[in-house]
């Protein structure tokens, strides 16, 4: 039984996440998606909208759970018995970041092992940032969120 642990901030979830997702559903028992807390980020939605718009995006997939947290994901995936943290890498510029992250997280969980997957070619310029910023100046963000997501968007941004 694998179970892989899907940390971010979801702020909120895009189609890039999960296209990313549904691939690691194919590969893991199960995904736990985990979204954190983050109040350093500010984020546009909080912890319990961003699990709320996760869960019905994600609805469909069986063997993916989302959860929040707001402790050291090393301590989150021991908890969970996960042998695997999965992260997205869209381009060079995330592997700088990744490769530090995968690092400390492996001191600090040595048993857990990172894997990067990459998503659809047409996602690698998608970013949580990037749709709050074309939605809040206007721009149609369909393509890149689920349903709920964008009327979230257009509610908060209105
Ligand atoms: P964080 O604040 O931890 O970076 P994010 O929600 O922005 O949280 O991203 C979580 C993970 O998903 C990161 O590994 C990020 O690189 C990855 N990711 C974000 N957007 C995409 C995308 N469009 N395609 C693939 N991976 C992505």
């Amino acid at each position: 039984m694998t179970i892989a642990i899907y940390p971010g901030t979801f702020d909120p979830i895009t189609n890039g996440h999960s296209d990313l997702i549904q691939r690691a559903s194919k590969l893991f028992d199960t995904v736990i998606v985990a979204i954190a807390a983050n109040p350093k980020k500010v984020p546009l939605f909080s912890l319990d909208e961003r699990i709320e718009l996760a869960q019905g995006a994600l609805c469909e997939l069986d063997n993916v759970e989302v959860s929040g947290f707001d402790s050291l994901l090393a301590d989150f995936a021991r908890e969970h018995s996960a042998r695997v943290i999965l992260r997205g890498l869209r381009a060079v510029s995330d592997f700088e970041y990744e490769f530090q992250l995968a690092g400390m997280n492996r001191r600090l969980a040595p048993d857990v092992e990172t894997i990067f997957l990459t998503p659809a070619e047409t996602y690698t310029f998608l970013s949580s940032s990037l749709v709050k910023e074309v939605a809040e100046l206007g721009g149609d963000v369909t393509e890149f969120v689920d349903a709920q997501v964008m009327a979230a968007l257009h509610n908060r941004l209105r």
